[in-house]
């Protein structure tokens, strides 16, 4: 039986893996590190000596491989939320706080209620959203919306900051318009916040690699592929420090890491070679963070915090001018904005701060130009990963969905 080797264990790569395997095709899955997930992952820390995730991750409901990822696995139950289809904001400059709040149907009426939508925004205001279903990538999100006043600062900047992990005067507008299209301009059930109830592994990780054994497939951990053979535009053999695999003519490859390695391994690929950072600074504290279990902020460092079981964390994106911050100094600025916004007492408890210096492609037009499709010279290896031609931003559904894309393609030949 011919089989497909996986390389990668991120989203891409687990996303592959499960959709073949679910076919009932035979999987090898090589990953360098001695873990799964990727830049999505949960990790023991020593430091707080409790579970903590590299990331706060948010999805939308409307992010339907994902969903449907979480389901193959088994794990559709272990996500969370709020019942509806709403934000909360705090504004830490001014004080003020208000929850952002959808109906569920595509019509959007919610922009008709006052205690809806953004304060100091009116309903026609909304309006201009419909710029975004004419973006082009080399439109800058700043250019395409900047002039909607609170909107845009209220709103729409921190969407574009969270969604694209860029800051929005170089961001292109077109990944933006695709996450639009895909959750707001669907309506509220679209759009419901959801993440996971424990950790990342436990909903995104741990139940792929339970499954990817079940069904039989081959988990190679600390197994790096540090150099491919190929001839003939076919890729013959893997080698590595743990890795000396003969790729047999009917096998497949679906190459799944980061887009610096895949460009080391097949020269001459153009992938994306500009990066931006996130930061995430989980304290050792409780906050109340009520229904959604997260806000939104504004006006501070950092723009998300979420209430953990054993942590409040916090997330900076677009964040590589931080990169070298020094931690304790960030951690006490990012503490002081939260005791503003939800009261905590002076004295800063244990902190970690993880820096994901490579998080996400830069989504900027030109690094847009860069993203390759699936199918490569080599004529039995196909690429997946969150930088790859999703048109969605680097997140989890892009990566999933790549990873679906390359499974499709590899199951048809
Ligand atoms: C801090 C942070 C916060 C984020 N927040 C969000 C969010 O809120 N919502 C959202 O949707 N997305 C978010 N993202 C983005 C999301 O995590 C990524 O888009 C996604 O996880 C990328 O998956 P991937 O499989 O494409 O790549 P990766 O996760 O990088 O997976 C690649 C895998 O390949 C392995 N590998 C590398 N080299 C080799 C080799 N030579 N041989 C074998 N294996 C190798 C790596 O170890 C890794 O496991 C965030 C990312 C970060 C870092």
């Amino acid at each position: 039986m011919s089989r497909i080797h996986v390389i990668g264990a991120g989203m891409a790569g687990l996303s592959a893996a499960t959709s073949l395997a679910a076919r009932g095709m035979s999987v090898v899955l090589y990953e360098a590190a001695k873990w799964g997930g990727g830049r999505c992952r949960s990790y023991e820390d020593t430091t707080l000596g409790c579970r903590l995730d590299n990331g706060n991750h948010l999805l939308l409901s409307g992010n339907r491989a994902a969903l449907a990822y979480l389901d193959r696995i088994g794990a559709a139950e272990t996500l969370t939320g709020p019942d509806k289809p709403l934000f909360p904001f705090i504004d830490l400059l001014s004080g003020a706080a208000w929850v952002l709040r959808l109906n569920y149907g595509i019509t959007p009426w919610w922009v008709l209620r006052k205690d809806w939508r953004v304060p100091e925004t009116r309903a026609r205001d909304y309006w201009a959203l419909r710029r975004l279903q004419r973006a082009k990538p080399t439109d800058l999100v700043a250019d395409l919306l900047g002039d909607l006043g609170p909107l845009y600062e209220r709103l729409l900047e921190p969407l574009a900051i969270a969604a694209l992990n860029t800051k929005p005067d170089v961001a292109s507008a077109a990944p933006l318009a695709a996450v639009v299209a895909e959750s707001i301009a669907r309506g509220g059930a679209a759009t419901m916040p959801r993440y996971p109830a424990i950790g990342l592994s436990e909903s995104f990780v741990d139940p792929a690699l339970a499954f990817l054994r079940a069904q039989g497939c081959e988990l190679r951990f600390g197994a790096r592929v540090a150099g491919l053979t190929v001839s003939d535009h076919r890729v013959t053999g893997l080698v590595g420090p743990n890795v000396d695999e003969i790729i047999d003519p009917a096998d497949r490859i679906i190459l799944a890491t980061p887009p610096w390695v895949a460009a080391d391994l097949i020269p001459g690929l153009v992938v994306p070679n500009q990066f931006e950072a996130i930061l995430n600074l989980h304290f050792r504290a409780g906050i109340d963070a009520g229904k959604a279990g997260f806000y939104g902020l504004l006006g501070g460092v950092a723009e998300w915090v979420f209430e953990k079981t054993e942590v409040v964390s916090v997330t900076i994106s677009a964040a590589n001018d931080r990169l070298d911050a020094d931690p304790d100094a960030l951690a006490t600025e990012v503490w002081s904005d939260l005791r503003r916004g939800f009261g905590l007492p002076r004295t800063m408890p244990p902190y970690r701060v993880v820096r994901e210096r490579r998080a996400t492609f830069a989504a900027t037009p030109e690094q847009l130009t860069r993203r390759p499709g699936p199918a490569t010279r080599l004529i039995n290896l196909t690429l997946a990963g969150d930088y790859t031609a999703t048109t969605l931003p680097a997140t989890i559904e892009g990566a999933i969905r790549s990873g679906e894309t390359a499974a499709a393609l590899v199951a048809e030949q």
